[in-house]
């Protein structure tokens, strides 16, 4: 039996929907802007019905923006609770494709939704324990420990990590509403072009200090997780990571932050596999929503079987 998957990937700018098979091939996709949720989601649902009315679809899975509500006892699963986008405060997103499609619906942070797309089909394949961290508009960071996606008290925020900094190098306050400079604040694209007073990432050349000082910053932040998670990859990607040379200059600067302290081969000789692109490439998030939907699948018929 072929099996048909949907997958939505909500963004603060776009949500993308696809349908796509097992495989994580991607059939159907198209892209709704994000307006208010009464402009949006009937879009959205329009885009399922009329492929699910023709080709049933075996599961739903939505890979979205935050911060959401991941405990399936609380009252508030599947809610988007804090959100400055008018109308996505306290949103029930699941309950709004829940009522209108009877199958499995898979729900977790986009984040976490890719860090499945790549253990599946990308960079994190045969791995247990990896982050996957997205820089872009906001910093944003998933994965696994133990092939089971990170959950605990909420989800991860690591985008929002503290970090060292030397403000004689460095004195911009920061960006982030909530903590001024933590990571996000310092690091994220918006960030990087109100430190330098530049319009887009391009008016930055490639040996503008700017880049020496976000690769300081994420190989700081990279160094952390190393510490607390002991991942065994690191996939970082978003529209920042469009910077190749950073890559270079962050596994540089990490092994220089860890200065030998982590003796693994893999760091120390070999980091080059350890500080990687998302093997999806620009399809790491709509192919982790459909993987968050295979996942929501087998479970469902793991726990029909088991009854
Ligand atoms: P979003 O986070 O909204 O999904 P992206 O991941 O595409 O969007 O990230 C957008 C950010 O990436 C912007 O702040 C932009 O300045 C930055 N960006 C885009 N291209 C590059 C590039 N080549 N180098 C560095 N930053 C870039
Ligand atoms: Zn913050």
């Amino acid at each position: 039996m072929k099996l048909l998957f949907g997958g939505i990937e909500a963004g603060g700018t776009k949500f993308v929907c696809a349908v796509g098979n097992a495989a994580g091939e991607i059939k159907e996709k198209t892209v709704i802007p994000t307006a208010a949720p009464e402009q949006t989601m009937p879009q959205v649902i329009g885009f399922f019905q009329s492929i699910h009315s023709k080709t049933p679809l075996s599961a739903i899975g939505i890979a979205t923006f935050g911060p959401v509500d991941l405990n399936v006892g609380s009252s508030y699963y599947g809610y988007i609770t804090t959100s400055p986008k008018p109308g996505w405060g306290h949103y029930n997103l699941l309950g709004a494709i829940r009522g209108k499609f009877n199958i499995p619906i898979g729900f977790d942070t986009d984040v976490n939704g890719a860090a499945l797309g790549e253990y599946r089909w990308g960079a994190a394949r045969g791995l247990d324990t990896f982050i996957y961290v997205t820089v872009g508009t906001g910093i944003g960071a998933g994965g696994m420990v133990a092939g089971k996606l990170m959950h605990g008290l909420i989800h991860p925020e690591m985008g929002h990590l503290l970090i060292p900094r030397d403000r004689k190098q460095d004195n911009f306050a920061g960006i982030c509403p909530f903590h001024g400079d933590c990571l996000e604040g310092l690091a994220s694209g918006p960030a990087i072009l109100k430190r330098w007073n530049v319009k887009t990432a391009a008016d930055l050349p490639e040996n503008h200090p700017a880049w020496e000082l976000e690769a300081h910053y994420l190989a700081l932040a990279f160094a952390n997780c190393v510490l607390v998670l002991s991942p065994e990859k690191i996939i970082f990607g978003g529209g920042v990571a469009k910077n190749r040379q950073l890559y270079p200059k962050i596994r540089e600067k990490m092994q220089k932050i860890l200065n030998g302290y982590i003796k693994h081969e893999n760091i120390q000789n070999k980091i080059a596999d350890f500080v990687v692109e998302p093997g999806l490439g620009g399809q790491a998030g709509i192919c982790g929503a459909i993987a968050l939907a295979g996942q929501s699948y087998l479970k469902s018929q793991t726990s029909s079987f088991s009854r």
